[in-house]
């Protein structure tokens, strides 16, 4: 089997990965990405399909816009990239209408006194007082009906269930109250997401190249087969090539996993047999080697 060594080896060239192997590369590591599809960027880039660009996933929008932290790291990484953040404070339908609000005013003016005053009354609370153990279990739409009603809020209403739908794709069914509290307060302090200019694609084809350009490795169409331990120590991979067919081994002190952990606990058969013998012991052997996900970057053994 062709062996080969490095410093770090990332699992997966996905926006993390691509983000991971930038940083260790302006540490001076010698860094692998290897991939299993023949393009990078994972869910966050775009194919092209009928001379239109369609996404892998994501929809073009930085969580948080230029304050956010995808911006922060590339601003620090040095790749180029242009964010335009939401002008809009509230965007939603009433009985076919849209308002589009720029200022608390604007919205104060939507939505008259009376569903104003509510509006800060229910701000308030969601803001100042911690959820009680009741409303934990709530549902986000469970806790505002126990407030406001539909037929007599009926702008206030369209404005909660569309901050929702545009923070987080979901219904005010299928939230529970308290992350609906984060989501919010996550908002207020950092502000509303932005699209970036190209999409997606833009961000990561960039990060493609600022790993080239440092000299990190990619390797397309190989997957991941086995990650590699001695002695408690993580040692490398086993990885195969899609196209010509043949394994090889990756030596590096540090694997970096950005594949989710139950894909990564799948690489790593013998230690899923302790898993279920004791979910106990599998935990602090999974935490004694040095096998991460990607956000959360550690320092190798
Ligand atoms: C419908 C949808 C809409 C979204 N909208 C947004 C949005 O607007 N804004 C936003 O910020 N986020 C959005 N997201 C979330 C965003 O897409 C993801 O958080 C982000 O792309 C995840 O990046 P990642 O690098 O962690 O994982 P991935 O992009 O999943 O990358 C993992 C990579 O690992 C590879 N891989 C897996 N197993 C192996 C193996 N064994 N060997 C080799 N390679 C392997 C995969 O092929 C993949 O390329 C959205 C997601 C979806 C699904």
């Amino acid at each position: 089997m062709r062996e080969r060594d490095y410093d770090v080896i990332i699992i997966g060239a996905g926006l993390g990965g691509l983000l991971t192997a930038a940083q260790f590369l302006r540490r001076g590591q010698r860094v692998v990405v290897v991939e299993r599809l023949a393009h990078p960027g994972g869910r966050f880039t775009a194919k092209t399909f009928h001379g239109a660009q369609v996404s892998t996933g994501a929809v073009h929008m930085l969580p948080f816009g230029s304050n956010g932290e995808l911006a922060g790291m590339l601003r620090a990484l040095g790749v180029p990239h242009r964010v335009h953040d939401a002008e809009v404070f509230a965007s939603f339908h009433v009985r076919g209408r849209q308002y589009i609000c720029r200022s608390l005013l604007q919205l104060l003016g939507v939505l008259g006194p009376r569903q104003f005053a509510q509006l800060l009354r229910l701000g308030s609370e969601m803001l100042l007082y911690r959820p009680q153990a009741a409303e934990r279990a709530l549902s986000y739409r469970d806790w505002l009906e126990r407030r406001i009603s539909r037929a007599h809020s009926p702008e206030l209403y369209a404005y909660f269930e569309r901050i929702c739908h545009f923070a987080l794709s979901v219904d005010l069914a299928d939230v529970a109250y308290p992350e609906i509290v984060e989501t919010t307060k996550n908002m207020l302090r950092y502000g509303a997401p932005g699209i970036v200019d190209g999409g997606c694609a833009a961000v990561t084809g960039e990060l493609e190249r600022r790993v080239r350009a440092d000299g990190g490795a990619l390797l397309m169409q190989h997957d991941v087969v086995r990650i590699c331990a001695a002695d408690g120590q993580v040692t490398g991979v086993q990885v195969r090539d899609k196209v010509a067919g043949g394994d090889a081994l990756l030596r590096a002190p540090l694997v970096v996993s950005n594949i989710g952990p139950a894909a990564t606990h799948r690489l790593r058969p013998l230690l899923r047999w302790i898993r279920l013998a004791r979910g106990e012991r599998w935990t602090r052997l999974l935490t004694s080697l040095p096998v991460v996900n990607a956000g959360g970057v550690s320092a190798a053994a």
